[in-house]
């Protein structure tokens, strides 16, 4: 019976988690659950998420289940900390209850109070969100990949920085044959670097990409203004080459 009753509160888990649910035993039960804060249906809103593993045991719900932080984004160890903790505590005070349900719910309770960048911006060291300069608190950005935030014109500064540091060093370097290919792959090397977050290195989604161009300046804007043009053109090739094959097989269908 217990048995049952368990996996009916694994069934309700993954209702109310669907994809960011991931069952990796039903019993007894084994989860790891992506969570965010209650904002998060808006991306920029959104500084902080943990994937968190809930383990128990066969004596669940009797013991309560081993709960620890798999992986996490926009969260210092304190802050881990604190969510670990309060989950933990919230599993000791319903020690006995069918309890997944509701620490799942207490982790995203906490993630939406903690929901703020934290700290200084990494490149300049000033607080990221001045309490005391109010509406003149310096607009920050956030990269998509690893949630860390940066002051928008700190990281215009960063990005050009970069670009200098790299059309330095592929002029300096000599044209012959060998180093050719050496320059070739030390351009594609700094395209690359040019994607890495300055505090994590963890590469940059496209996302990221284009919102610290769009920040640069208008490159972006040519850039999508002939992404758009190629793609109406071979949507138009595409649509002419198909009328053309349909023609081909009527005629072949009428004369033959
Ligand atoms: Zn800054
Ligand atoms: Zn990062």
């Amino acid at each position: 019976m217990a048995e049952e009753e368990v996996a009916a509160e694994v069934e309700a888990v993954m209702a109310m988690y669907s994809d960011d649910c991931k069952v990796v035993e039903i019993y007894p039960p084994h989860l790891l659950i992506h969570l965010k804060p209650r904002t998060a249906d808006v991306s920029s809103q959104q500084f902080v998420e943990a994937i968190i593993a809930m383990r128990a045991g066969p004596k669940y719900p009797e013991e309560p289940p081993h709960i620890s932080i798999v992986d996490s984004k926009g969260l210092d160890d304190l802050r881990k900390n604190h969510l670990i903790s309060s989950v933990r505590n919230k599993a000791f005070e319903l020690a006995s209850c069918f309890m997944l349900v509701a620490l799942c719910e207490e982790a995203v309770d906490r993630l939406s109070s903690m929901n703020h960048p934290d700290g200084n911006c990494p490149l300049c060291l000033y607080p990221l969100v001045d309490e005391d300069a109010g509406s003149n608190s310096l607009p920050f950005m956030k990269l998509m990949s690893c949630f860390h935030c940066f002051h928008c014109d700190c990281i215009i500064r960063w990005w050009n920085w970069l670009k200098m540091q790299n059309d330095t060093n592929l002029s300096t370097a000599s044209t012959s044959c060998r180093d050719i290919r050496d320059k070739q792959g030390m351009h594609k090397m700094m395209e690359e670097s040019m994607g890495k977050c300055p505090v994590c290195r963890k590469v940059f989604l496209a996302k990221d990409i284009e919102h610290v161009l769009n920040l640069v300046g208008t490159h972006t804007q040519l850039v999508s203004y002939l992404y758009r043009f190629f793609k109406i053109f071979s949507r138009w090739y595409l649509c002419n080459f198909l009328k053309y094959v349909y023609a081909c097989l009527v005629i072949l269908i009428v004369e033959g």
